[in-house]
């Protein structure tokens, strides 16, 4: 299946929602977490979403954001066109300070099926005025858009209630209707935006409430969960059952990648590092004590490489479970 745009995502966010299964929205900055999903995704003949965020294309680009996104999504582009599964696009956490010299040129040279403006950090007024830019920005080229709500409004900082950091439904409506966004994501009392570090308590009748304030009014707009990693599989399965359609996913690749590459190189150390008091010389291949000499078959990148890929292919799997969107392809 070729890289698809919007409209091909917005038919599995309709099919989301009606069947009450929801798209975990992969984060990547590089090809071992890239093929790690891909090769879970196609086995479980799932769709694949990916998300980059502006930091993610910045490493990627050696600090060139817009170049290090269309090499991301040239590799994403080139395997997209040989795997049997829906292949998509989101832009993740994207300020209104990068609308311009970041978030334009990507839509319009279509570089991703949907678009997350975070203006979340503005007052109400302003998330409004700088969503809505990027709706219009968006909807000629058929790229989805994602909104995201802070704090309630009229809180000022300092003085606010616990209340005050999840999401309002009325304000979710007035947001949904002023914007025309396509997702919408909310604060439930994830460790995410406006809520992190605060200790505050899941909500999932809240997420159920604003679902259903929003569906009363006639809008299909799926709700997101931010800062989902470290939910319990229950938990994820509440949210989903209670109307959310997107789990954005990134710190729990992280860590796996991480514990992935460090286990395997704790491992393998004596192969790769010389004995104590020794020093190996990586161009002339010379030890300055003994005969020790690394293994090849230990220290080239793709060995450790192959490990992550593992790794990440068996925690997609079952975050996919999680969701509910295993075998769901709609383009499978
Ligand atoms: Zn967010």
């Amino acid at each position: 299946m070729p890289f698809f745009g919007g409209e091909e995502l917005r038919r599995i966010y309709l099919k989301a929602q009606k069947e009450r299964f929801a798209l975990v929205a992969n984060n990547f900055a590089e090809p071992n977490v890239l093929l790690g999903l891909l090769s879970a995704y196609e086995e479980a003949k799932s769709d694949l979403l990916l998300q980059i965020s502006l930091g993610a294309a910045k490493f990627a680009g050696g600090g060139r954001p817009l170049p290090g996104l269309r090499a991301l999504v040239g590799y994403v582009r080139a395997l997209a066109a040989d795997v049997k599964i829906g292949v998509f696009v989101n832009l993740d956490h994207i300020t209104p300070d990068h609308i311009d010299d970041f978030l334009r040129p990507a839509i319009e040279e279509g570089l991703c099926s949907s678009a997350m403006i975070d203006a979340s950090a503005l007052p109400f007024e302003d998330n409004v005025a700088a969503t809505k830019q990027v709706v219009e920005l968006a909807r000629p080229h058929g790229v989805l858009v994602e909104g995201e709500l802070g704090k309630i409004k009229g809180v000022e900082e300092g003085v606010a209630s616990d209340e005050a950091f999840y999401t309002d439904p009325d304000e979710a409506l007035e947001f949904v209707e002023r914007t025309g966004v396509d997702l919408l994501a909310v604060s439930v009392g994830t460790q995410h935006g406006v809520s992190k570090g605060r200790d505050l308590v899941l909500r999932v009748d809240l997420a159920q409430k604003i679902d259903e304030r929003l569906r009363g009014a006639g809008f299909q707009v799926p709700l997101v969960l931010h800062g989902a990693s470290g939910l319990s599989g229950d938990q994820v399965k509440a949210l989903v059952a209670a109307g959310v359609c997107k789990v954005n996913k990134d710190t729990t690749y992280q860590y796996v990648y991480a514990h992935a590459a460090c286990s395997f190189y704790l491992e393998n150390r004596a192969e790769i590092l010389p004995p104590e008091g020794a020093t190996f010389d990586p161009i002339t291949f010379e030890v300055s004590a003994g005969n020790w000499s690394p293994n090849k078959k230990v220290f080239d990148p793709r060995v450790m490489g192959r490990k992550v890929q593992a790794a990440i292919s068996e925690v997609a799997r079952e975050c996919l479970r999680q969701v509910g969107s295993e075998g769901r392809s709609l383009y499978a």
